[in-house]
């Protein structure tokens, strides 16, 4: 099933790029695991990203400052009725979404026609926790959707 969801999340990406959509920074949501804090981290960080203390023990803290470089939004999600909510979201055109092949292929086809460029997780300690994703990733993700340069 996994193969599966890889070759969905492909598709998907490819045809994101295809349709080469191009958005404000305002219109761009970063949609990222709740699985990727830290497991010992006690800040209420899902739902609202403002708890995290960006102590450099996982990778929310760069991310977050990547987002903010880049004027883009933010949310950690449990979940992906949450994720669907937020990106259904009348402002938002784009969807940068970090997670799982299963949970990225369901977000895809919920979020449809709203452009998505998936990208799959890391799980070194096996799945849902203290998962991982490298930033310059995300990062080219948010740079292809608005053209920029780098931020
Ligand atoms: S970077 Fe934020 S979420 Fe991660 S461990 Fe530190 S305070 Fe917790």
């Amino acid at each position: 099933m996994e193969a599966l969801d890889r070759i969905v999340i492909g598709l998907n990406n490819l045809s994101v790029k295809a349709r080469r959509p191009r958005v404000k920074p305002g219109q761009i949501l970063v949609l990222l695991p709740s699985c990727l804090q830290a497991g010992d981290c006690k800040q209420n960080v899902v739902g609202d990203l403002a708890g995290c203390r960006r102590c450099g023990r996982c990778r929310i803290g760069p991310l977050l400052d990547l987002c903010e470089r880049a004027g883009v939004a933010a949310a950690l999600v449990k979940g992906g009725r949450m994720a669907v909510k937020l990106a259904r979201q009348e402002h938002i055109r784009a969807v940068v979404a970090v997670a799982c092949e299963k949970e990225l292929r369901a977000g895809i086809l919920a979020c449809l026609p709203k452009a998505t460029i998936a990208l799959i997780n890391r799980r070194p300690h096996g799945p849902c926790t203290e998962t991982d994703v490298d930033v310059a990733e995300v990062e080219k993700a948010i740079r292809w959707l608005t053209r920029a340069r780098e931020y």
